[in-house]
C-alpha cells in the first residue's frame, strides 16, 4: 500500500512533453559561427523546430570564441571564410583552450575543393561539410557530433545494449 503522501501522480498525461523533447536527453547547445545572413537564417529556422536544441549565433571568429566559452555548446557550426579570424584559426584557439577544447567543431564552408576540404580535416575539424547547406546532412552530423562529445564526457564503454523486439507473425 503507497502513502498517498508520496505518491507520484501516474495519471498525468506525459506524452505530450516527451513528443517536444526526446525522452531523458538533456537541451542540446549549438553554436553556429557564420557571417552570411541567408546561412544563419536557414539554420535558425532548421532549429526553430527543435525544441531539444538551443542555437546560439556569432557573425564573427572572435564572438564565436567568447561564446563557445562562456555557454560550452555541445557542437560548433563553424564558417571558414569569416570577418576577422577566419574558421581554422578559431578552430585552433578553441582547441588550445582547455574549456572549449573536447567541443566537437564542423566546418560548414563554400570552400569545396578537395584540399580545402583535406585542408579542414587536418586542421581537427570533427566535419567538413560544403555549401549549400544539405539540412538532413547537417542534422545527421550534428547528431553524430553530439553522440562523440556525449561519449566522451561519460568515458568509452558506456554504451547500453539496443534492445529489439523479436516478433514473428
Ligand atoms: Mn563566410
Amino acid at each position: 500500500t503507497a502513502d498517498p503522501l508520496l505518491g507520484v501522480d501516474t495519471e498525468q498525461p506525459v506524452a505530450i512533453a516527451q513528443a517536444q523533447v526526446r525522452h531523458g536527453a538533456p537541451l542540446s547547445i549549438v553554436l553556429y559561427v557564420e557571417d552570411n545572413t541567408a546561412n544563419l537564417k536557414l539554420v535558425a529556422q532548421l532549429f526553430a523546430r527543435r525544441p531539444d536544441f538551443r542555437l546560439l549565433t556569432a557573425t564573427d571568429g572572435n564572438l564565436g570564441i567568447r561564446l563557445a566559452r562562456a555557454n560550452q555548446p555541445d557542437v560548433i557550426l563553424m564558417d571558414i571564410n569569416l570577418p576577422g579570424i577566419g574558421g581554422i584559426e578559431a578552430l585552433k584557439i578553441l582547441r588550445e583552450d582547455a574549456a572549449t577544447a573536447h567541443i566537437p567543431v564542423v566546418a560548414l564552408s563554400a570552400n569545396a575543393m578537395p584540399r580545402d576540404i583535406e585542408k579542414g580535416l587536418h586542421a581537427g575539424f570533427f566535419r567538413y561539410l560544403t555549401k549549400p547547406i544539405i539540412l538532413n546532412e547537417l542534422m545527421n552530423t550534428i547528431e553524430s557530433a553530439l553522440e562523440f562529445h556525449s561519449a566522451g564526457i561519460r568515458g568509452t564503454g558506456d554504451r547500453s545494449p539496443q534492445v529489439s523486439p523479436d516478433e514473428r507473425s
